[in-house]
């Protein structure tokens, strides 16, 4: 199931501690569609660290889930067509495919800037 889109998108900032993510929820303000992706910042509410985020607006997010569930679909179909239905091929598609749909679907438009392994933006 896709995450809802909204202008006014709430999302939770999460700290990752101990297996668990702890955080608070953040209302992130959009661009107008059409507008180039902006930087929002905000500090981790855990351990105070200042986050960087990308925000897009809601139409470039639609086109981004689009392109991603596009991909998806392409590496699930592509290979198969091409090599056959073996067990090595099949076990790659759906292992890409299955990947690329996962960040389809969780694909809302607010990512975090850089590699942080302990922060992450999630939906509400
Ligand atoms: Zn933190």
């Amino acid at each position: 199931m896709s995450i809802m889109l909204e202008r006014d998108q709430w999302v939770i900032v999460a700290h990752w501690a101990s297996g668990v993510h702890e955080g608070a929820t953040w209302l992130v303000e959009r661009p107008e569609d059409g507008a180039a992706a902006v930087r929002r910042s905000t500090r981790c509410p855990v351990c105070a660290k200042p986050l960087a985020f990308t925000v897009r607006c809601v139409r470039a997010t639609r086109a981004r889930r689009s392109l991603r569930w596009a991909a998806s679909l392409a590496c699930l179909a592509v290979p198969v067509a091409l090599f056959g239905l073996t067990a090595p091929v099949v076990a790659l598609s759906l292992g890409l495919g299955g990947f690329l749909a996962y960040g389809a679907s969780r694909e809302m438009g607010v990512s975090l800037r850089g590699v942080d392994l302990r922060h992450a933006v999630l939906p509400t």
